[in-house]
Order: structure tokens, then sequence, then C-alpha cells
């Protein structure tokens, strides 16, 4: 328990650390002006992975005092997650599609935030926390509704290698993700050796909570990419 902990408040100081990093590149290339206005989809992943690994972490720290807080604090994690998914779908649509389709951009934006809060709406009902399946699916959906603008910018760019180079890069975000919710959903490798052996180290959840530090870094790493390509361009 306390490892995952310790990795989350590890990596959200890092998140922190990778967006000052991101700023002194910048000044050593000259041309600042345009780049700083394309930045702001980088912030916006930045505060939503911030968001969601410092919810998660709030909720494992507190969510063990009482009955009432751990309800309360497990939808503040739900919440979270509902921002990770809108924050990592945000520089996808803005960068994807590019100047070439700003109504495109916006009408996408719109739709994946106005999504993001009907999800974030549930998550903050009582039937939100009983029904996992449910609660899976619509995170998925609100997921895929980014796979589908990045398809739309695909054809829009007649497959450019700029735009397919992000399909692959998210592609590899999803599979970590995947990764993460088998380990989530099976509980393996804790269902074989039950008797605590994994309670302080390598159990299924910890596992998820890395998978998902490392799929959000990957999603990172293809943004700051697809961000730099704009900006030089
Ligand atoms: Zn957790």
């Amino acid at each position: 328990m306390w490892t995952h902990l310790l990795g989350c408040a590890g990596f959200i100081s890092m998140l922190f650390y990778v967006a000052d990093a991101t700023c002194d590149a910048e000044g050593e290339g000259g041309a600042v002006g345009a780049e700083c206005l394309e930045r702001w989809p980088l912030y916006v992943f930045l505060t939503s992975a911030t968001v969601c690994l410092g919810t998660s972490t709030v909720y494992h720290l507190f969510g063990t005092a009482n009955e009432k807080w751990e309800i309360a604090l497990r939808n503040v994690d739900y919440g979270g997650i509902v921002s990770l998914i809108v924050g990592s779908c945000a520089p996808v649509v803005h960068f994807g599609f590019g100047d070439a389709y700003p109504l495109t951009r916006i009408v996408y934006m719109f739709a994946i935030g106005g999504l993001g809060a009907a999800v974030l709406v549930c998550s903050f009902t009582p039937w939100f926390d009983r029904h996992n399946g449910l609660r899976v699916a619509l995170f998925v959906a609100l997921a895929l509704s980014g796979v589908v603008a990045l398809l739309h910018a695909m054809v829009a760019h007649d497959f450019s290698p700029r735009v397919v180079s992000m399909l692959h890069g998210v592609l590899a975000m999803g599979a970590t993700y995947l990764l993460g919710v088998g380990f989530y959903a099976t509980h393996f490798p804790e269902s074989l050796r039950p008797a605590r052996t994994f309670d302080l180290i390598g159990s299924s959840h910890c596992i998820w909570h890395v998978c998902v530090v490392l799929a959000a870094l990957r999603h990172y790493s293809t943004v700051v990419a697809l961000w730099r390509d704009s900006a030089h361009g």
C-alpha cells in the first residue's frame, strides 16, 4: 500500500518537473511566441494527470478512516479518472486536427468535455459506485470518444505521418492501460497466493497504479512530440 502511495507522490512531483522542463527547452529553441500559444493542451493534460494521481493518493491515504470518508473519497477518485481521460483527449484533439480544422476541433472539445462532465456528475451518484461494469463502460466510452476524434483527424489529414504517429502513441498508451485493467480485474497475482504475500508490494492494485503512471508518461511523450511538431512544422 505505501509503495504505490509513494509512487503516486513521486510521479506527481515528476509531472510538475516535466512541465518546467518543457518551458526550459522552449527557451533554447527561439521562436517562442507561436509555441507558447500552443502549449496549453500540454498543461491541460499534465494538470489532469496530477489531479488523477492526487485524488487517488488522497483516497488511498484517508479512504480507510471511516465509511463516510471512504465513499466520499472514492467518488473524488472517480472524478480524477474522468479528469485524466478528458485531459488526455484535449491535446489529441487540438494537435490532431491542428489549425486547419478550427471548427471541428472546437466541436470535439465541447463534445468530449460535455461527455466528461456528464460522467463526472454520474460519478458522484451512489449507483455509479454500485455498478462496476457500467462504471468501466462509461470510462471506456469517454476514452473511445477521443479515439473517434483521432481517427477523424487522421482521415481529415489524409493519413499524414504526423497524425498516424499519434495513433501509435495512443495505442501504446491504451495497451498499457489495458494491461493494468487486466491485473485490476483479475486480482493477479494475489489471487494465487492470498496469504498476504503481496500486501506490501506487487499486488494487482499496485501494478495497476504503476500501469496508469506509465501510460500517462507514454501519452505525455506522444503529445510533447506532437507539440514540437506543430510548433516547428
Ligand atoms: Zn488505487
